[in-house]
């Protein structure tokens, strides 16, 4: 079995997640699920970045110890994820004594083997406290930073470690160029290169005496700069620096917000070839999620809580909706309006309504015993088309095209049932036509219950279960969706998929 090695961006704990952490971590752990049917090893990892001044101002702000923030952050989050049916395998905190051993670990690494890579000089610039970094000139727009427009930059003077990024642009060029190191979608990965080519400047990657941090190896009086800090954490998870950690690393995906791809694409590949270390596969750069034109973020203000989110049509519908609608590879809009029309379009009248009239008429025509039917029908063609299209998008990542995919399949059922109008057929008594129909229904349904696990976990396997298929659908594998088993089966009506709520 290939391995995959799968991270999300950790996030700050400074204050409860949003829509925007939301649609990352949904869209990882849909691509997660996808690697497992696929029959990959995967191994998923998430977790929370502690050490950022902006954590210890919000753990004064409430009149608390940062550790005890921190700790209190963390199952929040966690709370969240878990409600949002995430499968990550490991859950890493930058507090936590294995990152710590893993930092110093690496950067003692960076001054054994390429000590002229790390050196000690003089900064001064304008620090944006929402990015946790120096900005440069192309970075702010009337005199705030891009991503947080509404917090002031501070001038920052100061005596530091910096790290030689400047020796590393033409190899991270020729790396991503040669598709070594892959960023995606194309859009993200034209920015780097126009970012490589322009030249790299090198880095500060200590700040002086911050009371809440990792110390700089050999200096004290120095902190690990808290985005070198949090990047290592894709390492410290895999057990290093202790033997065995290369059979995880390197990772095969990191997925990120677009906001960060400068410090995956650049900083972190040029700080693993200082460790001479092997660089990540790929880094994949979602867009964000706009509210009304904004960027959903603590510092943008929020117009709508996660929990509202979820509460509206529960966990699976959300996750569709971020991933269907919203979308994994460019900024997408969240609307109330679109989230509502899409769950009665597409979940209700579509997807339940057919799961819910194939179940009743198994169970009024054949006593919900899907029946043994020899022979592909022109429904099982359609099938077929739908899931190789599915495999195609999501291997490449786009699980918007997957669930559109799956969602011709729907479609082509919902379709076969009206003009193959199984009623007509078992009142004119042609059972075998209708075992026909009723069988290849069944096997569009199996099908459809394993191409949207990997988006909506729950119901996939409320429906795998009214299809009388054995343990879980998360474990099934994709031959499983080309062959559905679903003769002889003992199917139920079960309840009601996708509830029309009374508000819409
Ligand atoms: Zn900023």
């Amino acid at each position: 079995m290939p391995k995959f090695y799968l991270t999300t961006a950790i996030d700050y704990s400074n204050g409860d997640p949003h829509l925007g952490h939301a649609l990352e971590k949904v869209g990882a752990d849909c691509i997660a699920r996808y690697r497992r049917l696929r029959g990959d090893q995967v191994h998923f990892l998430m977790g929370m970045d502690e050490h950022s001044q902006s954590v210890l101002q919000a753990a004064a702000r409430a009149g608390v110890p940062p550790q005890e923030w921190v700790d209190r952050m963390a199952s929040r989050f966690a709370e969240f994820w878990a409600r949002l049916e995430c499968s990550n395998d490991d859950w890493i905190r930058t507090t936590e004594p294995r990152h710590f051993r893993s930092v110093t670990e690496l950067l003692q690494r960076i001054q054994r083997l390429n000590s002229d890579d790390l050196y000690v000089s003089e900064y001064e610039g304008l620090y944006c406290t929402g990015c946790e970094e120096f900005k440069q000139e192309s970075q702010i727009v009337d005199g705030h930073c891009i991503e947080h427009p509404t917090l002031e930059l501070i001038p920052t003077r100061e005596r530091n470690h910096f790290f030689r990024l400047s020796r590393y642009g033409d190899r991270i060029l020729d790396l991503i160029s040669s598709g070594t190191l892959r960023v995606e979608p194309a859009i993200r990965r034209n920015e780097v290169v126009r970012l490589l080519q322009g030249g790299l400047q090198d880095i500060s990657v200590s700040r002086l005496r911050q009371p809440w941090g990792i110390p700089f190896p050999g200096d004290p009086d120095q902190t690990v700069y808290v985005w070198f800090d949090a990047l290592i954490n894709y390492l410290s998870a895999t057990g290093f620096p202790e033997p065995g950690y290369e059979q995880r690393w390197p990772a095969d995906l990191h997925v990120i917000g677009k906001g960060i791809t400068r410090f995956h694409c650049v900083i972190w590949p040029a700080m693993l070839l200082g460790a001479d270390l092997a660089l990540p596969r790929e880094v994949w750069a979602h867009g964000y999620v706009q509210w009304e034109g904004t960027k959903m973020s603590k510092t943008a203000g929020t117009a709508v809580t996660l929990d509202e989110a979820i509460e509206r049509h529960g966990p699976d519908a959300l996750r569709y909706f971020l991933l269907r609608e919203v979308g994994f590879e460019a900024d997408g809009n969240f609307t109330w309006e679109r989230f509502d029309e899409r769950y009665t379009a597409d979940l209700a009248d579509g997807f339940g309504n057919l799961a819910s009239r194939t179940l009743a008429m198994l169970a009024k025509y054949r006593g919900g015993v899907v029946p043994s039917a020899a022979g592909a029908t022109s429904l099982d063609e359609l099938r077929q088309r739908a899931q190789a299209e599915y495999v195609l998008f999501m291997d490449a990542l786009d699980l918007r095209g997957g669930a559109e995919a799956a969602w011709t399949s729907v479609s082509a059922a919902n379709l076969y049932v009206q003009q193959t109008a199984p009623w007509a057929l078992a009142k004119a008594g042609k059972d075998s036509e209708l075992d026909q129909v009723l069988t290849a229904l069944a096997r569009a349904l199996c099908s459809l219950a394993i191409m949207t696990a990997p988006f909506m976990p729950a119901k996939a396997q409320a429906l795998w279960e009214d299809l009388g298929m054995e343990g879980n659908v998360a474990d099934a594998k994709w031959t499983a969706a080309e062959n559905p088993a679903v003769d002889g089966r003992s199917t139920r009506k079960g309840s009601v998929l996708f509830p029309k709520p009374a508000t819409v």
